[in-house]
């Protein structure tokens, strides 16, 4: 310190002997210190953060340090257009908005959470499996449980498909809520037969997936399967602890014209407090003002818990995890070289799937299955393209079908082949106009076949590293 500010030790000494301290010259000196005698020789002196490669990883907590106590289960809510996901999430909200807080308004800020017989439970507030599955592309691993509406007078359609391939890439309990069970041509035994064909086997039946018949619209049923979701929770057995700095998802964000950027997080372990000092994603900042889902200020949140923040200085993705630092000058460092890195990869190749180089990258161990989803135009193709690559085995190299449907390829595919990294492969399909940019956004690799032959063949030409160079 005495070579820093040009004096001569003794002259450090003698000054700190007047502050008050009597120190040695070998005598480490904290922080306060430090400044004040900088002060007196008239510097001022900046703290270095130093980081190291650890803090920006998504370091393993390590659970054993805690006291783990139980944390509400966290929902989605997927089906087909117009069967009623949205009916539903109003009437489950509108019934049962955590009772006692009167006079608190709802506000949608992306989840709310119920409460039902003493226990949370959290719902992600935007229906559907795009938002889902985007989350996921992004590395939030947020949701629980997913429950599945069927229209009693509709029965399983192409997106309670594409759902059901979501929630299961996803690895959660499903929970079917057989809605519309108030209309005319309410038929749930028809649904459950239709389920059976994707493993969704009532109890009933002597399978293991809960089936509730609801009416979102008459709000019949909504105890049952919010009791339904507790008896799972108590079965999976969500825990985390309250006792650590917080870390979760952006479940959405915004920039507003007044407040600036304003984020919904769900916290999933720890506690999130006003003051924090957090990274999100490939921003930072300090959380300013916290509101929860009925538009209470509130000072601190703890796991499972939705609440919308102020205070980041950019606005985060949904998605982007978020890490809470004890030291505000580390998150702000943290923060900085995450965004740069952030920049890097947008600029760097992607290490998504493609047939060029899977041979290299089954060499190398990197790839073990090679996930693939399936768009047709008729159910037949669909099933004997995944019949006939599930037979081929390269090296131990197994084909894994993800998804397979009919119907042009969607913007919907397209992020589930990015979540599961899979390529996709279409016979006698297109993709449509924003399953084509999202594709090139992704780095999600398509294949277009008219013959099945060629399909089959051209997959397995690549896992044998013999693939026709030319595409
Ligand atoms: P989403 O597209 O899945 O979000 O579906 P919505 O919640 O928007 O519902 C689509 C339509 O179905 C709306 O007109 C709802 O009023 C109606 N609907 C939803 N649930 C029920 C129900 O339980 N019974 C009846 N009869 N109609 C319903």
């Amino acid at each position: 310190l005495a070579a820093k500010m040009d004096k001569k030790p003794n002259e450090i000494i003698m000054k700190l002997m007047g502050l008050g301290v009597m120190a040695t010259i070998n005598q480490t000196l904290d922080d306060e210190t430090i400044e004040l005698l900088a002060t007196e020789f008239g510097y001022e002196v900046e703290k270095e953060v130093l980081i190291d490669e650890t803090d920006f990883e998504e370091v393993e907590i390590d659970f054993s340090e805690y006291e783990l106590v139980e944390r509400p289960a966290v929902v989605t809510i997927m089906g087909h257009v117009d069967h009623g996901k949205t009916t539903l999430l109003d009437s489950i909200r509108n019934t049962k908005v955590v009772a006692g807080e009167a006079g608190g308004i709802t506000q949608h800020i992306g989840a709310y959470q119920v409460e039902v017989n003493d226990k949370k439970i959290t719902f992600l507030d935007t229906p559907g499996h795009a938002a889902f599955t985007t989350m996921r592309a992004r590395g939030a691993e947020v949701t629980d449980i997913a429950i599945i509406v069927v229209a009693a007078d509709d029965g399983v359609m192409p997106q309670t498909e594409e759902a059901i391939s979501h929630a299961k890439a996803a690895n959660v309990p499903i929970i079917v809520a057989v809605n519309k069970m108030d209309k005319e041509g309410a038929n749930p035994d028809r649904v459950k037969q239709e389920l059976t064909e994707f493993g969704l086997v009532p109890e009933e039946w002597g399978g293991e997936t809960i089936f509730v018949p609801i009416s979102a619209l008459k709000d019949e049923g909504i105890d049952e399967l919010l009791e339904m979701i507790l008896l799972v929770s108590e079965v999976e057995e969500y825990k985390s602890t309250p006792k650590m700095p917080a870390r979760g998802s952006v479940i959405e964000a915004k920039l507003d014209k007044g407040r600036g950027p304003v984020a919904t997080l769900l916290v999933q372990h720890g506690t999130l407090r006003i003051g924090d000092s957090i990274v999100v994603g490939s921003t930072f900042g300090r959380v300013r003002a916290m509101v929860n889902d009925i538009g209470r200020r509130v000072k601190e949140v703890g796991p499972s818990t939705p609440i919308e923040i102020t205070g980041l200085n950019d606005v985060p993705q949904a998605g982007d995890q978020f890490i809470v630092f004890e030291d505000e000058k580390k998150a702000r460092a943290i923060g900085e070289k995450r965004y740069q890195r952030y920049l890097e990869s947008q600029r760097r190749e992607s290490a998504k799937v493609s047939l060029d180089d899977l041979f290299s990258r089954i060499q190398e161990g990197e790839v073990k299955d090679l996930n693939v989803i399936i768009k047709a135009d008729v159910q037949g193709s669909a099933e004997a393209l995944a019949g006939s690559l599930r037979k081929i085995d390269v090296a131990g190299v197994k084909i894994n079908i993800v998804h397979q449907g009919v119907g042009a390829i969607t913007e919907g595919d397209v992020i589930l082949a990015s979540a599961a990294n899979a390529i996709i492969i279409g016979f006698n399909v297109r993709p449509d106009g924003n399953a084509r940019s999202m594709a090139e956004q992704e780095h999600v690799e398509m294949r277009l076949h008219r013959i099945i032959y060629n399909a089959i063949d051209e997959i397995e030409s690549a896992m044998k590293g013999m693939l026709d160079p030319e595409f």
